[in-house]
C-alpha cells in the first residue's frame, strides 16, 4: 500500500510564505493498493494535483471516499481533471446522513457557483453507500463515526498485515459524543500509522471546544493508549505556521521520544509492503 498527502489543512486552504513546508492544500489522500488500485479520500483543494497525477500515470478507474462535504473536504472536485475526461470511471462512496455524496457535490457544482454542473459531466460516475466495512480490490475498508460536527467518518484501509487510519475532522474527547474514546482506542489498534487531525494546541482548543478536533496532546494519548509507533498529525489550522508546527513537533518529540512523530506535508508518502 503506497500512501501520498496532498492535502493537510483544515477548513480553509492558504498560501502564503510562512506554510510552504506543511503546505496550504486542504485535505485530500491518495492510496494506491500493490495491484494499483486508485483511492482518494476527501476531494480538499489538495485534489487537483492528484488528477494531474493520474492523468500521467493513465490511470482511469478511480474511487473517491468521502469522511464528509463540510468544503475543505469537497472543495476541489471542480477542478479535479479526470471527472472532465469521458474514459474516466469513478466510483464516489460516500454517507447518506444529512445529504448523500451526490447531493452535496451537485449543490456545490451548480450556476452560479460553477459553470458546469456534475449532470453535465461526461465521465462515467457511481455513487456507492459508504458502508462499515467494504473492500476496494486489495484494500480492506473499514469506518468508524467521528465525532465532529455533521455526520463524519474514520477511515481504516488494510493490506495483508498492513492498516492505516486516517481520522481527520475528530474530537476524540468531545461533550457530545457519536463515539465514545475507547472505541477509537479499538479501531486504531495494531495500525501500521495513524494518520489524525490535530488542529490545536491545548491552548487553543480551550475556546474550541465542540469544534470537531483534537489537540496534539490528545492525539498522542490515544497512540500510547493503542500502542502505535507512527504518527501523522494533520488538518492543520490555517493560522498554523511552519515554524509554529515545528515549535510543536520539537516538543512532542521530546515528550514523547518512543514515538515517531510527523506533521502532515503535502508530498509526504508511506509505502507498506
Ligand atoms: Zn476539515
Ligand atoms: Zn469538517
Amino acid at each position: 500500500m503506497f500512501i501520498k498527502l496532498y492535502g493537510t489543512r483544515g477548513s480553509i486552504a492558504v498560501s502564503n510564505k510562512a506554510t510552504q513546508k506543511y503546505g496550504g492544500n486542504t485535505t485530500c489522500l491518495y492510496v494506491e493498493s500493490r495491484a494499483g488500485d486508485a483511492v482518494v479520500i476527501d476531494a480538499g483543494t489538495g485534489i487537483r494535483q492528484v488528477g494531474d497525477y493520474l492523468l500521467k500515470s493513465k490511470i482511469k478507474k478511480i474511487s473517491l471516499i468521502f469522511t464528509h462535504y463540510h468544503w475543505d473536504h469537497i472543495q476541489g472536485i471542480p477542478m479535479f481533471i479526470p471527472i472532465f475526461l469521458k474514459k474516466s470511471v469513478l466510483n464516489i462512496y460516500g454517507h447518506k446522513k444529512e445529504a448523500s455524496a451526490k447531493k452535496a457535490l451537485s449543490y456545490q457544482m451548480t450556476k452560479p457557483y460553477w459553470p458546469v454542473t456534475m449532470a453535465d459531466l461526461p465521465s462515467k460516475i457511481v455513487y456507492k453507500s459508504l458502508k462499515k466495512k467494504f473492500k476496494i480490490g486489495s484494500l480492506k475498508i473499514e469506518t468508524i463515526i467521528n465525532n465532529h460536527p455533521n455526520y463524519t467518518l474514520g477511515i481504516k484501509l488494510t493490506e495483508g498485515k498492513n492498516s492505516v487510519a486516517f481520522l481527520t475532522d475528530n474530537e476524540l474527547f468531545a461533550e457530545q459524543t457519536h463515539t465514545p474514546y475507547r472505541k477509537f482506542v479499538n479501531f486504531v489498534k495494531k495500525t501500521k500509522l495513524l494518520i489524525h487531525d490535530a488542529q490545536y494546541t491545548n491552548n487553543v482548543y480551550k475556546s474550541k471546544k465542540g469544534y470537531g478536533h483534537s489537540t496534539y496532546t490528545q492525539v498522542m494519548k490515544l497512540v500510547q493508549d493503542a500502542k502505535i509507533k507512527n504518527i501523522v498529525f494533520t488538518h492543520h489550522d490555517p493560522s498554523s505556521s511552519d515554524i509554529s508546527i515545528n515549535t510543536i513537533l520539537k516538543k512532542m518529540r521530546r515528550k514523547y521520544p518512543k514515538y515517531n512523530i510527523k506533521a502532515a506535508a503535502e508530498g509526504m508518502t508511506f509505502t507498506f509492503k
